[in-house]
């Protein structure tokens, strides 16, 4: 400030002297005037056009190669350009720090959606675009009551009780695709609402399955203990012949047996779902578990047919080697294969069992039968459990419905594949495939599997 009351008074003072000592000889003191005059209109000018830099420079952001003034409007545009840049700063560290939150919420495995008082889509990120069938950019603004039409979410989004889920049907939902999402609002500032929801399909599904599963046990185990109280009254209440009382004692004894084995599955199911995968550094002989097998068979046979022997099974092991697994898991998959063609094919079939190698490395292990066989439409599903094609045959034969589900996991559970053929009226034909990376066919174990 001192400087431009400097500058601006000896503007003034040098073009009063320069008129004073031009006009002395004519006007004397009205020349000086004019002269200071003169200085100032000069000072204004000067002055101006460096106000007219300073705008020029904040206005196009510093052109390249402009000088900045001087004094106190170089001092003026040094600071306001400071003050300019610090906010700019602020602004960008802003915008850094709301994409990062964006972001954050684009990342989440829900989806997201925020709406404003009047449920207006104000942000969604994918999840919820893909949940909704929406269109990120094109539906913002658009009220979500409009885009999402179904009748219990505009119930739930007019009732204004957003205590509880709401689990709808999401996009592309059909009887045999269903697709379940949970959605709920919480209200926020100012009247706005965050819409969350989640794609629910796999936990409905699990859910459905849980009620099945106890539903199931349930039942098979209600229509022994049924049969057996009976007995157990007609035993109390009747005055029975020693030979009757043999009788109803022996039919009790094969419903215990009956339920021991289910509950002997289902424990192993258990077992198989709740224990680590099997690692492949624990080895063991081919033949001795095909050895094992061939004799838990042949007694199998017995016990379901006594003395008379009615098939003709015959056993072949090809590979010498070593496979990686746990060895009570592989005999229980392979004598569940081997039970069911005894227990199916009826009195004359022939059963083959053999596990041969590939020429690819792998080796695979088949059971064949020519029993009655099973419809195409049924193999998709025999592997769930409690799943029976022949459920009379199946109980007949002391089967639970879930020695299939066992193989199924032994299988998964040591990398294999098992894969089922059949032909109704031909029989069927059961096979692990095991692979090459668990397999070392020219090696003999020292050991056993432990
Ligand atoms: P189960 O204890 O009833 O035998 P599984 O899970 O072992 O239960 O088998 C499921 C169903 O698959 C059986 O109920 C039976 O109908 C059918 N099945 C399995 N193996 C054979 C086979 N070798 N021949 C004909 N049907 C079979």
């Amino acid at each position: 400030m001192f400087w431009r009351v400097i500058t601006f008074f000896s503007f003034q003072a040098t073009g009063a002297l320069g008129g004073w000592l031009l006009d002395m000889a004519f006007h004397g003191i009205h020349a000086a005037l004019w002269g200071g005059w003169l200085g100032a209109v000069l000072w204004l000018m000067l002055d101006t056009s460096h106000a007219a830099t300073l705008l020029r420079c904040l206005r196009f952001d510093m052109p390249p190669g402009q000088t900045l003034p001087s004094g106190i409007w170089g001092d003026v545009f040094d600071r306001t350009l400071r003050l300019l840049r610090s906010k700019d700063n602020a602004i960008c560290d802003c915008q850094k720090r709301l994409q990062d939150f964006l972001s954050a919420l684009q990342a989440s495995p829900n989806g997201v959606i925020l709406l404003d008082s009047q449920n207006r889509i104000e942000w969604c990120n994918q999840t919820a675009a893909a949940h909704f069938g929406l269109d990120a950019r094109r539906d913002m603004a658009q009220t979500i009551g409009n885009l999402v039409r179904d009748p219990g979410f505009a119930t739930y989004l007019a009732s204004r009780n957003f205590e509880e889920e709401l689990i709808l049907p999401g996009r592309g939902h059909s009887p045999h695709l269903p697709i379940r999402l949970s959605v709920q609002l919480y209200p926020y500032g100012g009247g706005r609402f965050l819409l969350l929801s989640r794609d629910v399909t796999a936990l409905e599904q699990a859910e459905a399955m849980r009620r099945d599963f106890v539903a199931n046990v349930s039942h098979e185990i209600r229509t022994p203990l049924t049969v057996l109280t009976g007995f157990v009254e007609t035993l109390q209440t009747l005055t029975l012949s020693q030979k009757e009382q043999e009788h109803y004692l022996e039919l009790m004894a094969q419903q215990s047996v009956r339920m021991q084995t289910l509950v002997d599955d289902l424990l192993t199911l258990s077992h198989l779902e709740g224990s680590p995968v099997p690692d492949s550094e624990t080895w063991g002989s081919i033949p001795i578990l095909m050895h094992q097998v061939e004799q838990d068979a042949q007694a199998l046979m017995q016990s379901v047919f006594g003395h008379d022997r009615p098939h003709h099974l015959s056993f072949d092991c090809q590979c010498h080697g070593v496979v990686a697994g746990i060895f009570q898991e592989l005999h229980s998959a392979m004598i569940n294969l081997v039970s069911n063609a005894i227990r199916y094919t009826p009195p004359g079939g022939r059963i083959g069992v053999m596990m041969r190698p590939l020429p690819d490395g792998r080796a695979v292990f088949e059971v064949t039968d020519n029993g009655p066989g099973i419809a195409q439409e049924h193999l998709p599903r025999l592997t769930e459990r409690f799943y029976r094609v022949d459920r009379s045959r199946s109980r007949e034969t002391g089967g639970t419905g879930l020695g299939l589900a066992i193989v199924k996991h032994v299988v998964q559970r040591h990398g294999a594949t098992l894969t089922i053929e059949s032909t109704p009226g031909q029989g069927s034909k059961f096979c692990i495939t095991f692979e090459a990376s668990r397999l070392r066919l020219n090696e003999y174990p020292s050991e056993k599997f432990v």
